[in-house]
């Protein structure tokens, strides 16, 4: 089972993560954005990271909820409200367990597509990080043993989903202002969706 410290130890994975690949998710959104995805994650795992010294919460919702709430105030442009409903559906989705299964982590990450979808009304082609979530949600439905091979299974699918962006045209989002030209960059935010749940496995593992 994944305590609250566990999902401690895994959002700090991410903030590490996010930290390591702000030039990388820069370069992406530079090809087809406004070159911030990287500074806007980053700031906010930044900020997350304080927050979790500070006040580190006592059960895994509470954790994913201060993830939220520090991701909706800090990350800002699209992607802010965006993760920031994510989390905030994650954490309603595990109730007030202070342990989480692999069931409730994969119904945890259905919660957080859910969320996503109803904000920014995305569908699997549009370029985004959609692209990355769903298949991570139906891998981590699908698979068996334990969270850690759960988020494993989650984050090999995101990875694919990830790159299946790149030829794709944008249709939601900074991107689809270019129309055929955003064809042939990796979406930023499948990408940092990809390193998320890749980080969140390695912490699991
Ligand atoms: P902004 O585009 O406001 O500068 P970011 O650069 O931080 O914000 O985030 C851009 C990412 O947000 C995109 O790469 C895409 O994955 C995601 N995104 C944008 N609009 C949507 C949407 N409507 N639904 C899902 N994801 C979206
Ligand atoms: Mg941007
Ligand atoms: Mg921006």
């Amino acid at each position: 089972g994944c305590t609250a410290a566990d999902v401690v130890a895994a959002l700090r994975a991410a903030a590490a993560v996010v930290q390591e690949h702000r030039d990388e998710l820069v370069r992406l959104d530079q090809a087809i954005g406004d070159a911030d995805h990287g500074e806007n994650m980053k700031r906010g795992f930044t900020a997350l990271l304080s927050r979790l010294d500070t006040e580190p919460p006592d059960t895994p919702a509470k954790v994913l909820k201060l993830a939220a709430t520090t991701l909706i105030s800090t990350v800002g442009g699209a992607a802010g409200p965006l993760y920031g409903t994510a989390f905030l559906r994650a954490s309603a989705a595990v109730g007030d367990a202070a342990e989480l299964d692999r069931d409730a982590v994969a119904r945890a990450l259905q919660a957080a597509l859910d969320g996503v979808v109803a904000r920014g009304k995305a569908v699997v082609g549009d370029k985004t990080m959609v692209d990355a979530l769903t298949p991570a949600v139906t891998a981590a439905a699908c698979a068996e043993g334990t969270v850690a091979a759960t988020l494993s299974a989650a984050a090999d699918a995101a990875a694919e989903g990830a790159s299946s962006t790149v030829p794709m045209v944008a249709r939601k989002g900074r991107a689809s202002y270019l129309g055929e030209r955003s064809a042939g960059h990796m979406d930023p935010g499948a990408r940092s969706t990809e390193l998320l749940l890749r980080a969140f496995a390695d912490a699991a593992a």
